[in-house]
C-alpha cells in the first residue's frame, strides 16, 4: 500500500462531482452509494487496481469476477492494439470477419464434440435468453410446440432480462419483477461444502430426486433445463457434489429436455479447466459464456449449440426457420481478438499446472479462515470463494447493521477490493495472482473482519 504509480490517464477533478449528479450505479441504493466513500478507479495493473490517488488494492472480486490474466496484461493489449490497426467494429449481421470466425472454431474445440455452432452476444444474460430462445424454437420446429416449459435450480442467477429472470431463481433481486416473468419451476439444490480442497458436507440425493419427479411430471410440456454447473456464483458460491451436473444432464437425455449449461462464471479457468462441463464428461445442448471470455477487458458472449439443434432452423426464408434475434455488437472484433489471445494463454497456464497450483494455494490461504469467531462457513472451489459472516455468538447479523458492506469498506482501507453478498464475502481474484498475492489478499479480508465486527452491535445502524 502507499506506493505510487504515475497514471497515465489524465482524471479531471470533477470526476465525483459527474458520478454524483448523473451515474446511475448498477445493483445499487444510491442513497447508500453516495454516503459511502468515493472510490475512482484511474489505472490497473496485473491483479491491482489503482485509485485517482494512486493507491493501490488488490482486485479481490477480479472486476465483477471477468479478469482472467490480470489488468493491461502485455499479450492481450498487444491482441488488442493489433486488431484496433484493422478495424474497431464491423457487424455479423450479413457478413464476418477474421476474430470472430477463428474464435467460434477455437470455443467449438473447447466444448463437448458435437457443440459446433457459436451465436455471438456480449453479455451473459443475453447468452442465456438466445439458448432459451433457441430452445423454444426448436421443439416448434421439430413438431413439438407444446414444449414450452423452462426448470431452473433454486438459487439460480442467470441474470437481470426477463428470461434470464425466469430461469432464475433470485427473489431477493428479482422477486418484485415476477408478475412479468414467464413462469418456470425450480427444484432445490444440492447441499455441498468444500474448501482447501476437502468436502466437508455433500447431498444430492434429495435434490436429484426432486428433479426426477418434476420430470416425470413436466416434462413432455418442457424445453429445457438451465443450470450453472459446480458452482452458483451470485447465489453466495453454492457449490455441487462432483457428478451433479452429469446426474442431471442425463436426467434430462432420459426425458428429452434440452440441457443449457451456464458457464457464464464458471468457465475460463475460474474452477481450473477452460471449461467445466468438459471436466465433468458433461455434453450440453446449450453453453453459454461470457464474464472471463474476453479476459474482463471487453463484452462479449456466446451461446454454442448442438449442430443437429442448428441443422433444425435450415430452411428456405419463406418457411421461417430463420432464428431472428441478435445485438447490435454481437461478437465486436477487439472483443473477439483479446479473446483468442486470453485462451492461448490460459491454455498454456493450464498445461504446465500453474493453474492448478495457484489454486491449491488460494484454497488453503481460504482454509486458514475456518474457525474465525466470525466465519459462519467457507466455501471454496478454483478461484471462488465466499465467507459466510456472522456475531461471534454464531446469530446472524441485522440487515440494517450492513455487516459484509462494512467489512468491505474496511478492506478497501487495507488496500483490497471486495464486494459483499449480504453478509458473505465473495473472494474471487484475477487468475494471475501470485501465491504471496493470494495469501495477502485472505490477510487483509481477515485484517478487515478483525477491525470491523467484534466492535458492531445493533446500535451501529447504517441507514445514509
Ligand atoms: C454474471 C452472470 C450472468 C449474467 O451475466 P451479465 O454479463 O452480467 O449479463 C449469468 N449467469 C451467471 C452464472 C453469472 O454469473
Amino acid at each position: 500500500m502507499g506506493d505510487r504509480l504515475s497514471l497515465s490517464a489524465d482524471i479531471g477533478p470533477d470526476v465525483v462531482a459527474c458520478d454524483r449528479r448523473h451515474v446511475w450505479h448498477p445493483f445499487a441504493q444510491m442513497r447508500e452509494y453516495w454516503a459511502l466513500p468515493p472510490l475512482v478507479i484511474a489505472g490497473g495493473q496485473g491483479g491491482w487496481l489503482i485509485d485517482a490517488d494512486g493507491r493501490r488494492y488488490l482486485d479481490g472480486n477480479a472486476s465483477i469476477w471477468t479478469n482472467v490474466h490480470g489488468h493491461r496484461d502485455p499479450e492481450l493489449d498487444a491482441a488488442l492494439r493489433s486488431q484496433l490497426d484493422a478495424v474497431a467494429h464491423t457487424t455479423l449481421l450479413g457478413h464476418t470477419h477474421g476474430p470472430a470466425a477463428e474464435l467460434a472454431a477455437e470455443l467449438a474445440r473447447e466444448a463437448p464434440p458435437g457443440l459446433g455452432r457459436v451465436f455471438f452476444t456480449d453479455n451473459g444474460a443475453g447468452a442465456v435468453e438466445v439458448a432459451l430462445k433457441q430452445s423454444f424454437q426448436y421443439w416448434q420446429l421439430a413438431g413439438r410446440p407444446e414444449k414450452t416449459g423452462v426448470i431452473g435450480m433454486q438459487g439460480a442467477y442467470h441474470g437481470d432480462t426477463f428470461g434470464a429472470m425466469s430461469a432464475g431463481d433470485s427473489g431477493f433481486f428479482h422477486g418484485r419483477f415476477r408478475p412479468w416473468c414467464f413462469a418456470a419451476e425450480h427444484f432445490p439444490a444440492p447441499r455441498c461444502r468444500e474448501f482447501g480442497g476437502v468436502i466437508r458436507e455433500s447431498d444430492a440425493e434429495a435434490s436429484l430426486a426432486a428433479l426426477r419427479r418434476l420430470l416425470g411430471r413436466e416434462a413432455s410440456r418442457t424445453a429445457c433445463l438451465v443450470l450453472e454447473p459446480s458452482i452458483q456464483g451470485a447465489a453466495g458460491m453454492r457449490l455441487q457434489p462432483p457428478g451433479f451436473s452429469r446426474a442431471v444432464a442425463e436426467l434430462c437425455a432420459e426425458h428429452e429436455v434440452h440441457l443449457i449449461l451456464d458457464e457464464v462464471f464458471t468457465g475460463f479457468g475460474r474452477l481450473g479447466p477452460v471449461l467445466v462441463c468438459r471436466e465433468e464428461g458433461v455434453r450440453p445442448d446449450f453453453l453459454c459464456l461470457a464474464k472471463g471470455l474476453a479476459a474482463g477487458y471487453l463484452p462479449l458472449a456466446a451461446t454454442l449449440a448442438r449442430d443437429e439443434i442448428h441443422d433444425a432452423f435450415l430452411g428456405s426464408y419463406a418457411s421461417g426457420r430463420t432464428f431472428f434475434h441478435g445485438h447490435t455488437f454481437a461478437g465486436n472484433p477487439l472483443a473477439c481478438a483479446v479473446a483468442l489471445a486470453s485462451l492461448r494463454k490460459l491454455r498454456a497456464r493450464i498445461a504446465d499446472g500453474a493453474l492448478a497450483r495457484l489454486a491449491a494455494c488460494f484454497g488453503r490461504e481460504v482454509a486458514k479462515l475456518d474457525g474465525h469467531p466470525h466465519v459462519a462457513e467457507l466455501r471454496q472451489r478454483g478461484f471462488a470463494a465466499a465467507v459466510d459472516l456472522r456475531r461471534a455468538d454464531g446469530a446472524a447479523y441485522a440487515p440494517e447493521l450492513r455487516a459484509g458492506l462494512r467489512v468491505c469498506l474496511r478492506a478497501r482501507e487495507h488496500g483490497l477490493i471486495l464486494r459483499p453478498l449480504v453478509d458473505s464475502l465473495l473472494l474471487v481474484p484475477p487468475l494471475c495472482l501470485s501465491e504471496s498475492e493470494l495469501a495477502e489478499l485472505v490477510l487483509r479480508a481477515r485484517r478487515a473482519i478483525d477491525d470491523t465486527l467484534p466492535g458492531l452491535n445493533e446500535k451501529n445502524a447504517f441507514n445514509p
